[in-house]
């Protein structure tokens, strides 16, 4: 295995070729990423079921399905993105012309997590391919069936002066977070940001930081209670609960509070029939200190549905929780598990004056029928982004860029979003030689004077 440096010293030199930067080479290179997916679609289900216990269905729809779509999306627009593009140049500067280019970084640096440890390492890759740089990848130590398998198909697909796999923990990120990259494109805790970010202002180097936080679900009173629960219930304890963008909690009106959580048991028990079996299509949770710090959080307020257990194979049902106050542990982090806090609010003011008094969060979810909620909510809060009567789909969307503001991160991804994230833009004015106009010079006689 090659020494952190001499990796990026190998892709330093590769990249200063320009052989990474013609549209041919990169769409070449999208296209291997693609086969290479498709060709080892069973093998990615089998690590993300060892990994996280994911079932077939969820591991193609999150992890490789939404892929294969980037893929597509971007490869498809490609050609028209890299275009230089023209813009307007003012009077002031007649006779010249403006272009934006696009130009790749360089050598860039992408770290993942574990919770959609194939789908989050690799939609950065895609967006760092297409814009024409060479990248470090460092999975999630947390994933290790699925970090090894990283491993063994990039390297078998591309050649280590490109794209290579570093896998390790904090450490190795730490020995690659000293390395001079031109991008470093980070997903992971708020904390962790914090210290790619400091380790990256030390060369200056830019960051795309894609954190998380608590992200709040509200149900207004007049929101379709019915659809409203089947779309909280799925968004909530897909891949239980450790999604980023998971409703972290639940903000209802408290008149439909009860109406609502009814609706939400239909829903948990009509999706997972026995969530603790290995076999119910409902994920385990990561590792046994994520178990362990759930039960913690279990603990706070009233348990009013679910929450069963499975030491040994780290199952947790989902659980609702009732008399929830702001002041409990499980309201003080981020849950990133199949717990549901359940908070109400009398009036709407209130519910937007609580979230605006926290860190803003990476996403929001409102359910009304109300165009007046529905505006008034997405205007009063800072967000990442989010859906109005649906939870997480527009993180599906290659239309959408997708990241967070404040704590919840910084800049975005996604579609067109992924190749800006990897991409400087370097403005080129042209001037003509046809004439020279002499305002702008010392002394000229006919030179611009104060009226
Ligand atoms: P994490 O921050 O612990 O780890 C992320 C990566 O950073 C891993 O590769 C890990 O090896 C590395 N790392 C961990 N500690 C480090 C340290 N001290 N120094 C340097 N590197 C370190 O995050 P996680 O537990 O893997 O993922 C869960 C978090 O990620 C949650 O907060 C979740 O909201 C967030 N997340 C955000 C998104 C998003 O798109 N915004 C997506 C998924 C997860």
């Amino acid at each position: 295995m090659l020494s952190v440096s001499t990796l990026h010293g190998r892709q330093r030199l590769f990249f200063e070729t320009g052989a990474t930067k013609p549209l041919q080479y990169r769409l070449d290179q999208l296209s291997k990423l693609k086969d290479m997916i498709k060709r080892s679609e069973d093998s990615i289900i089998e690590a993300l079921r060892q990994d996280l216990g994911k079932s077939d269905f969820e591991a193609y729809a999150t992890e490789i399905g939404i892929l294969l779509e980037e893929i597509n999306h971007v490869s498809k627009n490609l050609r028209r993105w890299s275009k230089p593009q023209r813009v307007r140049t003012p009077i002031t500067h007649f006779g010249s012309k403006s272009r934006i280019y696009a130009e790749p970084y360089g050598v860039t640096l992408i770290i993942a997590p574990w919770n959609y440890p194939f789908q989050l390492a690799l939609a950065p890759l895609i967006g760092a391919i297409s814009a024409g740089n060479c990248a470090i990848l460092k999975p999630s130590e947390l994933a290790p069936h699925t970090s090894a398998l990283l491993a063994r198909l990039l390297s078998a697909t591309f050649d280590d002066h490109y794209i290579a796999v570093v896998e390790g923990g904090v450490e190795t990120s730490n020995e690659l977070l000293a390395v001079d990259f031109d991008k470093i494109f980070f997903t992971g805790s708020v904390n962790v940001g914090r210290m790619v970010m400091e380790a990256a202002a030390k060369h200056l180097t830019p960051v795309t930081l894609e954190l998380g936080g608590k992200s709040p679900c509200i149900v207004h009173e007049d929101a379709n209670l019915k659809h409203a629960a089947k779309r909280i219930v799925w968004g909530k304890f897909l891949n239980a609960g450790q999604t980023c963008i998971a409703p972290d909690y639940l903000y209802v009106h408290e008149s439909v509070k009860e109406q609502l959580v009814e609706q939400m048991k239909v829903f948990v028990a009509d999706f997972f029939k026995d969530p603790l079996a290995a076999d119910s299509g409902y994920a385990k949770i990561i590792n046994e200190k994520h178990f362990n710090r759930l039960l913690g959080l279990m603990k706070s307020g009233h348990l009013i549905y679910g929450g069963q257990t499975d030491e040994s194979a780290h199952r947790i049902a989902p659980a609702f929780l009732d008399a929830v106050n702001w002041d409990e542990p499980v309201m003080q982090e981020e849950i990133f598990g199949p717990i549901l806090p359940i908070l109400s609010y009398g009036d709407l003011g209130e519910a937007i004056r609580e979230i605006n008094a926290r860190p803003k969060p990476l996403a929001l979810y409102v359910f009304s029928e109300s165009k007046n909620v529905q505006r008034r909510v997405i205007d009063s809060v800072s967000f990442g982004g989010g859906c109005i009567n649906d939870t997480i789909m527009h993180i599906a969307s290659p239309y959408l860029p997708f990241g967070g503001v404040g704590e919840s991160g910084m800049g975005g991804y996604h579609g067109k979003g992924s190749f800006d994230a990897f991409s400087h833009r370097k403005s080129v004015l042209k001037q003509t030689s046809r004439f020279d106009l002499p305002f702008r010079y010392p002394n000229a006689k006919n030179a611009l004077k104060r009226l």
